[in-house]
């Protein structure tokens, strides 16, 4: 029987009675989409260019080709409501700001 443990709480969850949730964010740096589209282009010939010569070059710079981050969290039932409400723990910076009246 395999366990999953909140990532969150880090509360055991129990896969028979409660639903497990999977999160799963892909991080990407990213600039302007139609100029990516367009430097990825030649980026793309120039390389095929220099496999087909057979001058590969290592010191070629290629930013866009950078792979994405990909995170993976297992989220218990409150957890995930909690997640959906407030991704990226916003309500929580903002309650300390309010606490300090
Ligand atoms: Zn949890």
């Amino acid at each position: 029987m395999i366990h999953y443990t909140c990532d969150r709480c880090k509360r055991e969850i129990d896969a028979c009675h409660e639903t497990r949730y999977t999160v799963r964010i892909e991080i990407q740096a990213s600039s302007d989409p139609a100029l990516a589209d367009f430097d990825e282009d030649i980026d793309h010939l120039t390389e095929l260019h220099q496999v087909l010569e057979g001058i590969a070059d290592d010191d070629l710079d290629f930013p866009l080709s950078l792979p994405a981050q990909i995170v993976r969290y297992d989220l218990c039932p409150e957890c995930h409501q909690q997640f959906l409400k407030n991704p990226l723990g916003r309500d929580a910076m903002m309650a300390i700001g309010f606490s300090n009246n």
